[in-house]
């Protein structure tokens, strides 16, 4: 019997999640996969606003790896501390080492708070599980005041999540009878809130207009002063703030800056495959450098074509199609409607995008876009 193929997926995020859901339906039996990651559960970015906003509490978003129960796979809570790309070794904290046949980095990406200075000591961010458990606490006390969604550099997670930020900000407000008391803010990097579709972001702009957030494109916060509370642009304006809510600096983890994989940052993949350039490594999701956003949608489409990849050379058939760029996002537009914006990054010369109008039937369709990946990732 051919000896079964050892597949490594470090990080059991979107990406990871998808592409071993997909080894284990097609070659299960054949397979050895170990899918390890530091944390004990799994949740949706955009869960971030139901715990930041009080609409559910962290246990109600978090859903458990326990639940794993897959041909082929089994999963291992520990945190990666070496990799070497070249033997497709890793290790993790609690010193055991694996070795792969095939080695898949989908560790995400991380924040760099400090790369900020002031954001830590004067301002608060809603990027990561710790910031949105904060802000739950922070938020019911904050009355009257100029509020800044602020973009600290980029690439930065999902795009549209600033603008949902402050439509979201505006219904709390409006919900506790303060927001004429308040101004919001939002300074964003791109000259529209989603650049690759002009519809999507002409309703975003409406929203913000019929709400009077203000949207100050092509800027990002430089600094926090925390004694002054002022947020500092890079061309030297300075806006005063009464909460700040920003979205850090992103970058690999550490343990991929110190693999020596990364060039700018980032992980270089083939646009077409996602393999890097180290044979039998693939790397998907927000940790490379593909050239989509990051998001969800992005890293699960990628890990649909490396999984399509990694199939075909271990039963020596045909490359699958070229990775399109290509992922649904839903955009919570305030008042409890959901728009939507497909976009497509590879197939045609240019970046597109197209847009479904805010409604309530879209809500379902988020409802069932997060409870099919429950679904099909942890059988529950
Ligand atoms: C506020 C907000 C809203 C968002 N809304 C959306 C949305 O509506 N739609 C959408 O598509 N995307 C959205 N996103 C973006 C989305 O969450 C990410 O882009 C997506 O999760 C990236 O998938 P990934 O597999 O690359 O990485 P992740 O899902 O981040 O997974 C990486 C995994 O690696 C693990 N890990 C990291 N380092 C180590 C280590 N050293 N050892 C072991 N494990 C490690 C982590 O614990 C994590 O589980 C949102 C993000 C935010 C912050």
């Amino acid at each position: 019997m051919a000896a079964k193929l050892r597949v490594v997926v470090l990080g059991a995020g979107f990406g990871g999640l998808e592409l071993t859901t997909i080894l284990s339906e097609k070659i299960g039996t054949q397979l050895d996969l170990t899918l390890i990651d530091k944390s004990d559960s799994f949740f949706f970015g955009f869960s971030k606003f139901d715990v930041m906003f009080g609409r559910k509490t962290a246990g109600q978003v978090r859903v458990y790896y326990k639940h794993i129960v897959k041909s082929g796979v089994r999963f291992i809570q520990d945190t990666v501390t070496t990799i070497d790309p070249v033997s497709k070794k890793v290790e993790t904290q609690s010193g055991a080492t694996y070795e792969a046949d095939i080695l898949v980095i989908a560790l995400g990406a991380d924040y760099d708070v400090a790369a900020t200075p002031g954001l830590a000591e004067g301002g608060n961010e809603f990027y990561s599980f710790a910031g949105a458990e904060k802000l739950r606490e922070v938020l019911p006390s904050f009355s009257k005041g100029n509020v800044i969604v602020g973009v600290c550099a980029a690439p930065f997670k999902c795009p549209p999540a600033p603008s949902e930020a402050a439509l979201l900000m505006h219904d709390y407000l409006e919900k506790r009878g303060i927001r004429k008391n308040c101004t919001i803010s939002i300074v964003m990097p791109f000259g529209l809130p989603i650049p690759p579709s002009p519809d999507t972001s002409l309703a975003l702009m409406d929203a913000f207009a019929e709400r009077e957030i203000r949207f100050i494109p092509k800027h990002v916060v430089k600094a926090i002063d925390p004694s002054r509370k002022v947020a500092m642009l890079e061309d030297g304006e300075e806006m005063p703030f009464d909460l700040f809510l920003g979205i850090p600096k992103h970058r690999v983890p550490k343990v991929v800056e110190d693999s020596g994989m990364t060039e700018k940052g980032w992980i270089p993949v083939s646009k077409d495959n996602l393999k890097t350039k180290y044979p039998g490594v693939y790397a998907i999701g927000d940790v490379n450098s593909v050239g989509t956003p990051k998001a969800g949608v992005f890293a699960e489409g990628a890990a649909k074509v490396a999984a399509a990849s990694i199939i075909a050379d271990y039963e020596r058939g045909e490359e699958p199609e070229a990775y399109k760029g290509n992922g649904i996002c839903y955009i919570e537009f305030g008042d409890g409607r959901v728009g939507q914006v497909n976009v497509d990054f590879f197939s045609g010369p240019s970046p597109f995008g197209t847009y479904t109008k805010a409604s309530d039937e879209l809500v379902a369709d988020k409802e069932h876009f997060g409870s099919s990946r429950v679904s099909r990732w942890f059988g529950i």
